[in-house]
């Protein structure tokens, strides 16, 4: 395996199935670990539910579950050994992440505690800080949050009005934050604020310091046994030394984080999704209707058979980024960077990615639970079952970590800024795609491999993107960061032709390790995908053509977007079939 495109090249640079990362290349390591957390959560978290979802008669479970976590390396997987961590690599993190996931309101206060909570301290401490507070946060023995959110200022971050005034040897904090998760039970919080009204700033404030309150619970749709509380800052004094990284910096520290935070998202969000396949395939060949069990239903083995196939794809592409973060904090530690420091810069590289994932993870949960409710009809909307809670505590997902509108609009406004900035080369490739267009298309290559159509028309789709990014960018040139409406279409396109691409290149790579027969299912999940794929990137094109060309150029910019998400016609029906029968045949998620 080797990392040879840079983070937002995938547009314009193609991988090879033997180059990237995929779950299936699991060592027997990372299984071991796997067991154990799964035995973990499986025997003492999950039987719970109910338990944690009452949390204002148990706000003491979660913390001590946390605890009990700590104790077996959970919450210091990727914390160094020197600060009493296990140094696991960054894809071990990723499968500790995808089972965590399963885990429902648990698995929220991990991620806040292990992510947004300790990443911080990490990165841009000192080292005395380090010492300080690592260690306790990765066994448990304190837990963190991170307090970045007010009142008035949610998407629009950097507008937080709480203020940091230095008085002689002490930061003196004022101001009110707001749905900071772990808030009621946290012993150090990560807080941000203005120092001289606009430099955004991040100090460390320690729960009993006087001036620091906790609000109530809030009362929330979903993640229910999840704290989540206003934090109050009043005349908060700490030492001058909890002040975390620079000065005028904290916008670095705020949305660093939030690039592994939002990867991590998306692998727990894809362990949430098989849960919920697997639990509905079980219930599906249990519930019997007109003397047959609810499986045997076409109607019901389409939705298994759809719930498994944006699932595959969804796990095809995370494993794919968390191998290019992974290779890419390999070759910068060997360039001698120390290994913390070339995870946050690995996370930077691949932004684009990780903002393309989160929506991606995010989308297919809502969409996989909405089926699982649906699987189990009137009693997927009962207390009874864990799915109707598993229903509402997805729907965050689309919220929290930038909301997915932002996170669209970043992953295309980074792609435009890397390009401007002469990092990624798309205007060769754009201006290309003007001259295809004129040319006679070439129909002579013939197919070598059992996923060659796939790949192709992947790698067609790229030029679809392409032509449209570059009539966008042609028509409104500086104002397209602010047209969103395009840059919405474009981030669709990209998470399409992205994770179509993981997801051939998966296959095709179990296909060269293991052969076609045992990758029957694979190939068909594949083939459904790429043809939903295409059909999107299709429509969403279709919208910005209608708003981007006009006359004779929308004629032929139609043609040239037809013959670039063009995919031969499918029998996606018998497809599905045969795939919802394999798995309702093995009574489990592939
Ligand atoms: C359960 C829960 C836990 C949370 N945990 C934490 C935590 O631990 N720490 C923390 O700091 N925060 C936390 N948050 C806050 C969370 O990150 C914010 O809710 C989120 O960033 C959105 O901000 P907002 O709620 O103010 O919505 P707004 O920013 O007001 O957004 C409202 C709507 O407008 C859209 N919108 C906003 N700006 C734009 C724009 N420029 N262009 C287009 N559309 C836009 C949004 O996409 C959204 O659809 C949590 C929130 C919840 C609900």
């Amino acid at each position: 395996m080797k990392n040879n495109i840079q983070g937002g090249e995938f547009l314009i640079k193609n991988q090879e199935a033997l180059e990237i990362y995929i779950p299936e290349d699991i060592s027997e390591e990372q299984e071991m670990f796997r067991s154990m957390t799964m035995d973990f959560l499986s025997k003492e978290v999950h039987p719970l539910r109910e338990k944690i979802d009452k949390q204002s008669e148990n706000p003491d479970l979660i913390p001590q579950l946390m605890h009990e976590a700590g104790k077996l390396g959970m919450l210091s997987a990727s914390l160094p050994e020197e600060y009493g961590g296990m140094a696991v690599d960054f894809n071990t993190e990723t499968f500790l992440s995808e089972d965590l996931g399963t885990s429902q309101s648990f698995s929220v206060a991990v991620a806040a505690h292990t992510g947004i909570g300790t990443l911080p301290f990490l990165y841009y401490g000192t080292e005395e800080q380090k010492k300080k507070y690592l260690p306790g946060l990765g066994d448990g023995s304190l837990k963190a949050a991170y307090c970045l959110t007010e009142p008035n200022s949610g998407s629009d971050a950097l507008s937080a009005k709480t203020k940091a005034v230095l008085e002689g040897d002490n930061w003196v904090l004022n101001g009110g934050k707001m749905w900071i998760t772990n808030g009621g039970f946290a012993d150090i919080f990560t807080v941000f604020a203005q120092v001289d009204g606009d430099k955004f700033t991040a100090f460390i404030v320690e729960r009993d310091t006087p001036g620091l309150t906790v609000g109530q619970e809030e009362v929330k749709l979903g993640i229910k046994g999840s704290s989540t509380c206003q934090v109050f800052l009043e005349n908060v004094k700490i030492p001058k030394e909890n002040l975390l990284g620079e000065i005028g910096k904290g916008h670095k520290i705020a949305f660093n984080v939030l690039n592994i935070g939002r990867f991590k998202l998306c692998a727990m969000v894809m362990g949430a999704c098989k849960r919920s396949i697997d639990i509905s395939i079980k219930y599906a060949n249990e519930r019997h209707q007109f003397g047959v069990p609810i499986s045997s239903f076409g109607a019901i083995q389409q939705k298994i058979a759809d719930m498994a196939i944006y699932t595959y794809a969804t796990e095809s592409a995370t494993y794919r980024v968390s191998g290019l973060i992974q290779d890419k904090i390999s070759s910068l530690v060997s360039d001698g960077m120390a290994k913390p420091q070339s995870k946050l810069i690995a996370a930077e590289e691949y932004s684009v990615e990780c903002a393309l994932l989160k929506v991606l993870g995010s989308e297919s949960l809502d969409f996989v639970i909405d089926e699982a409710v649906q699987i189990f009809g009137g009693t997927g909307y009962s207390e009874e079952y864990p799915v109707a809670s598993m229903y509402r505590d997805a729907r965050i997902n689309r919220i929290f970590e930038g909301t997915n509108e932002i996170n669209r609009m970043l992953a295309v406004g980074q792609i435009l800024k890397k390009a401007m900035k002469g990092k990624i080369d798309l205007m060769g490739p754009a201006m290309k795609i003007q001259d295809e267009l004129m040319e006679i298309p070439d129909f002579s290559d013939e197919p070598n491999h059992i996923l060659y159509q796939e790949r192709k028309s992947v790698l067609q789709a790229k030029k679809a993107i392409l032509m449209l990014a570059g009539a966008a960018a042609k028509k409104y040139m500086l104002e397209l960061e602010k047209k969103q409406e395009i840059l919405m279409n474009l981030a669709d396109m990209l998470i399409h032709v992205f994770t179509a691409e993981s997801t051939v290149l998966r296959t095709e790579k179990l296909v060269i390790k293991t052969g076609e027969e045992s990758n029957e299912i694979q190939i068909d999940m594949t083939k459904c995908y790429v043809n939903y794929a295409l059909e999107k990137t299709y429509l969403s094109g279709k919208h910005l053509l209608a708003e981007l060309a006009e006359d004779d150029m929308l004629v032929m910019m139609h043609m040239g977007l037809k013959r670039f998400t063009k995919y031969p016609i499918l029998n996606t029906l018998s497809l599905k079939k045969k795939i919802a029968s394999k798995l309702i045949e093995k009574n489990t998620y592939y």
